[in-house]
């Protein structure tokens, strides 16, 4: 199908509202990513603000350095990048050259595939951007060699698409592949701004030209990711913004109302379905919830270049989900699969949410922000309100399962709900903390999943500030939250989770007030259990307790296994445990009313190379109960 720019067709959405995607909006008339009116105003925020000029001169100089040297594509698709890490102890490897790839943890150096596939995943990402800067370098500049070069490269790629041969993380030539890349996701997030690329140069090309970019790249890319069809999930945001926006390209009335409208995965059911109630992304990790805000825009623009409004209120939430559970350095609780995603960080998306929403919250994050980037350039207000990057009040999302416990002098986030689908940790009750200006109280997020320490390690419960029963792994249960206080300068949450082990009953109350963090831990079941408390903290650790060296393992599965130099002994009555970092000194008071076995060790962390030092306090019998108090200095 060709589009005509006098051409107007009027598509039903789900609800039969007229979308109005017209077709000379969405073909030649919308560059998707930004129109004639913001790029003349961002040319102007150039002249006269630093950040916004520093943006422009990047955007430049990729488009300058993509005129260099000739359009060389791989000869075949890329690689997941997951692959990417060393097998024996999970970092991420080093590209000596494109066909040698080295730990720099131990040195093993690796070759072949999936190493040498994952390095092409380079290439191709980064002639998917070079697309994208010399369309706007040439809209900045209005010189045609822009043009000519993106024209070349979108060429090469329409020549070439049909040829790479479909292939998914393993290789196989099945549904959920790309060709480019190794899964729709990253065939979606590559195609984006190669369909921003294609419509700001899009009016430069020969007709035959246009044709065969729009059919043999865009609409074959999107055929391809379609096909792939996902529920409600972040993958299938990101595979609706490729398909919208090539759609939008190519004037493919279908593809836009599939990617906007479809009632089981379209943009629409992704927000009224995948949103919680309080804002959180549900598949409950502060990282995925960024990458879908990441996933989502590009679509909502391109939509409004067409005069669609997709912004509504439960969009918008999203961006105050972050707010909500941002310790005060702007870190997110690294809850369930999280590769972190500070808040500063996110800048780029809140100029986005600034700029469609004007509220000074979202203002204030991109304040923060270096700004050098192009959502700011092109979307990004003159002037942004200063003032404190996060809220000082305690927050309770109860749909989400999530609280964050705010005090001046420590913050506490609790996590008891919404499991969150394949990216959830078994990890109910497990908390978070910060004082003395640092975060103490670790949850590791996630490393590459295609290393085996990912799921056993990672994803295990002892890896959290939670207990664990009968050196198990919980079930992938809800808690919910009984009991919320706030006021006064303290806050009290108890949370429980009745489901994780069958027969046992584990409720946690904390209450965060000054520089302290008052938490009791109770297990109950009407049988006997051995109860594990762990907590987990970065520094130097020392406790009040005799420890002697030894067992050399706690346990030899579930996690257990990557506990290294463990020391162990019997306190008896009350001990402390400290850590010290940065100056900076957290002390954990254990109550000892109970007989206990305590151990201590080092594991994993955020990197899977660091041994964070961590306690273990262990009981056995029916019940238990750990009452730790937490002081900050
Ligand atoms: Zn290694
Ligand atoms: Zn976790």
């Amino acid at each position: 199908m060709c589009p005509s720019p006098t051409r107007r067709a009027v598509i039903l959405g789900a609800a039969g509202i007229p979308l109005a995607v017209h077709g000379a909006t969405s073909a030649a008339g919308n560059w998707l990513l930004t129109d004639a009116d913001q790029i003349e105003a961002a040319k102007t925020k150039a002249e006269t603000n630093d950040w916004a000029k520093a943006a422009l001169d990047s955007v430049l100089r990729n488009a300058r350095q993509a005129l260099q040297g000739s359009v060389e594509l791989p000869d075949r698709g890329g690689q997941w990048p997951h692959w990417y890490s060393c097998m024996r102890d999970g970092v991420k490897l080093d590209t000596v050259s494109p066909t040698r790839h080295r730990c720099p943890e131990c040195g093993t150096e690796y070759t072949g595939e999936p190493y040498d596939s994952v390095v092409l995943y380079g290439v191709h990402s980064r002639y998917a951007q070079s697309v994208r800067d010399l369309g706007l370098a040439f809209r900045f500049t209005g010189d045609a060699a822009y043009a000519r070069r993106a024209g070349d490269i979108l060429s090469a790629y329409a020549t070439r698409y049909g040829t790479y041969k479909r292939h998914n993380t393993a290789g196989d030539d099945k549904v959920g592949g790309g060709r480019i890349m190794a899964q729709t996701l990253d065939e979606s997030v590559w195609l984006i701004p190669v369909a921003w690329g294609y419509s700001l140069v899009r009016e430069t090309l020969a007709v035959a030209v246009r044709a065969r970019i729009e059919n043999d790249l865009l609409v074959a890319a999107a055929e391809l990711i379609r096909e792939h069809r996902m529920g409600i999930h972040n993958i299938q945001c990101w595979k609706n913004s490729a398909v919208g926006c090539a759609g939008f390209a190519a004037g493919r009335e279908d593809l836009v109302a599939d990617a906007i409208d479809h009632p089981d995965r379209g943009f629409r059911a992704q927000i009224a379905k995948g949103v919680t109630g309080d804002g959180l992304w549900y598949e409950g990790s502060l990282g995925y919830h960024a990458y879908t805000m990441d996933a989502l825009w590009p679509l909502a623009e391109a939509a409004r270049h067409a005069g669609i409004d997709l912004y509504n209120n439960r969009m918008r939430s999203l961006w105050d989900a972050p707010l909500a559970l941002a310790f005060p350095n702007g870190d997110p609780p690294g809850f369930n699969d999280n590769g972190g995603a500070n808040l500063v960080n996110l800048g780029n998306l809140y100029e986005v949410a600034y700029a469609r929403w004007q509220r000074p919250e979202y203002g204030r994050v991109a304040a923060r922000s270096p700004r050098r980037n192009l959502q700011a350039l092109l979307y990004g207000a003159v002037s942004v309100p200063e003032g404190p990057l996060v809220p000082e009040e305690s927050r309770l999302l109860r749909a989400s399962g999530f609280a964050m416990l705010r005090a001046r002098g420590a913050v506490a986030a609790i996590r008891f709900g919404l499991h969150g689908g394949g990216h959830g940790h078994p990890d109910k009750l497990n908390l978070v903390t910060w004082g003395g200006g640092r975060m103490w109280g670790l949850d590791p997020g996630s490393i590459n999943y295609g290393v085996p320490l990912h799921r056993e390690w990672y994803r295990s419960t002892i890896a959290h500030n939670t207990v664990t029963v009968d050196g198990a792994v919980q079930a992938d249960k809800d808690g919910q939250a009984d009991q919320w206080n706030t006021g006064d300068g303290a806050t009290t949450i108890t949370a429980s989770a009745a489901s994780v082990y069958p027969g046992v009953h584990l409720i946690r109350t904390v209450t965060v007030r000054g520089n302290r963090i008052e938490d009791r831990f109770e297990c109950a079941s009407n049988a006997e259990h051995t109860y594990d408390w762990a907590f987990h903290a970065p520094g130097r650790l020392t406790t009040s307790l005799e420890l002697k060296p030894g067992p050399e393992r706690i346990a030899a599965t579930n996690g257990y296994q990557h506990v290294e130099s463990v020391a162990s002994g019997r306190p008896a009555g009350d001990f402390w445990a400290r850590w010290e970092a940065g100056g900076a000194t957290f002390t954990l008071r254990i109550k000892g009313a109970e007989p206990a076995e305590v151990f201590t060790g080092a594991a994993p962390g955020k990197n899977p190379a660091d041994r964070v030092p961590l306690l273990i306090i262990r009981r056995r019998g029916h019940n238990a109960v750990f009452d730790a108090t937490h002081e900050f200095a």
